[in-house]
């Protein structure tokens, strides 16, 4: 579909040439581990059926999703040779949707062990899947207990090809955590119950731990799209997602005039106001209420009112007229406002920036080609 910037209110443009080196950034990181990235929640919001066939062309074979659906979206748009690897495992049920999709999902149960075993019996085969041990995060995964019961009875899994086993991290922002540790030491020691399975543990932040938690694949999501990887230190990662949006209006108001519902900010004096059009509809989050900052052409302006649906209300006071008119476009989201900043004035994550960011968007993609020209 042909994108129109021209009538849009709002224009979210994606550099896959920044995702791509970020891929690259992340690889020299880990060295002879491989790298793998997180697409699930459509890449993080920034677009699946773009960010995927990129990261591809970059070398990346292994493609983390979270919901069996994701995997049966993206299978088509990804060449036989990449794995496309389910996290949340089948739900009860449908574990031939995954086999017939070409997906490997991840086991986080013995329920989910006992179906894949049956699922693999019944076709006379083995089949490929990955194993997740809860080391701390009490989220998904064996517990301990349960990894004592296929200790006892590896038969559960005769004829399951455990291919990799899997841990996540609970704090590897925070390089000084000593969870990190911990959970690696309890890693290492379940591993022994899949001896030939290689094994992923690291996130975006756990690539930036150090050599001991590689292993064998990593598993970046943030960090491929601009969020930094560790708390407190420069970001090396380039942004990819650049956002602007429209002036729609301006309107000069006298002293003591409130802004925008409830009216919780009021004019100290006589003031600009420009309404631009993006709203907690399309993902600004209504958090940024008072809190967020804009550009327009290089100057700082605060947001100020609270976040409507539809829009968002600006102190341009002082501005050039020339940088205000109708239709100007106000930067968002570039490299100078970036998805952390923002995440810090509306008291949130990157990730929540990112996966917020809406569907109304004119969605400009550059940076990639199609894989077919070059496989
Ligand atoms: C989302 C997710 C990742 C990717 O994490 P980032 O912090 O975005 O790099 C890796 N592994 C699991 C299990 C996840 O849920």
């Amino acid at each position: 579909m042909q994108v129109n910037t021209g009538r849009a209110g709002a224009i979210l443009r994606i550099d896959l040439q920044a995702l791509r080196a970020n891929y690259q950034i992340l690889k020299t990181q880990l060295g002879s581990a491989a790298c793998g990235a997180a697409v699930k929640a459509d890449a993080y919001g920034l677009g699946a059926a773009e960010a995927a066939p990129a990261l591809y062309l970059e070398g990346c074979r292994h493609f983390f999703v979270a919901h069996l659906e994701e995997g049966i979206v993206l299978r088509p748009l990804l060449p036989a040779d990449a794995m496309i690897i389910v996290m949340h495992g089948s739900p009860v049920g449908c574990e031939a949707d995954l086999l017939a999709n070409g997906l490997t999902p991840v086991l986080n149960s013995l329920q989910q062990i006992a179906a894949w075993n049956a699922l693999a019996t019944d076709k006379q085969t083995r089949l490929p899947a990955f194993v997740q041990f809860d080391t701390g995060m009490a989220r998904m995964g064996l517990s301990p207990a349960e990894v004592d019961v296929l200790r006892a009875e590896p038969q559960r899994f005769a004829a399951i090809d455990v291919q990799y086993v899997m841990s996540h991290l609970v704090s590897a922002e925070d390089q000084v955590n000593p969870v990190n540790r911990e959970q690696l030491e309890k890693f290492r020691a379940l591993r022994a119950l899949f001896p030939a399975a290689k094994a992923t543990l690291a996130n975006s932040s756990g690539i930036f731990l150090g050599k001991d938690f590689h292993f064998d694949l990593a598993r970046p999501g943030a960090a491929l799209y601009g969020v930094t990887p560790v708390a407190g230190q420069a970001n090396p990662m380039r942004a990819v997602a650049h956002l602007q949006g429209r002036i729609i209006q301006t309107r000069d108001i006298p002293a003591d005039t409130g802004v925008g519902y409830g009216s919780t900010w009021r004019s100290s004096r006589p003031s600009r106001i420009a309404t631009v059009a993006v709203g907690y509809a399309d993902g600004w989050l209504r958090s940024l209420s008072n809190r967020g900052a804009v550009q327009i052409a290089g100057h700082d302006v605060a947001m100020v009112g609270n976040v409507s649906m539809d829009t968002i209300t600006l102190d341009v006071t002082g501005l050039p007229d020339d940088i205000l008119a109708e239709g100007a476009l106000v930067d968002l989201l570039s490299d100078q406002l970036t998805v952390d900043r923002v995440a810090s004035a509306a008291r949130t994550i990157g990730y929540e920036i990112l996966t917020s960011l809406g569907h109304r968007y004119a969605r400009v993609y550059s940076g990639s080609e199609p894989i077919s020209k070059t496989v």
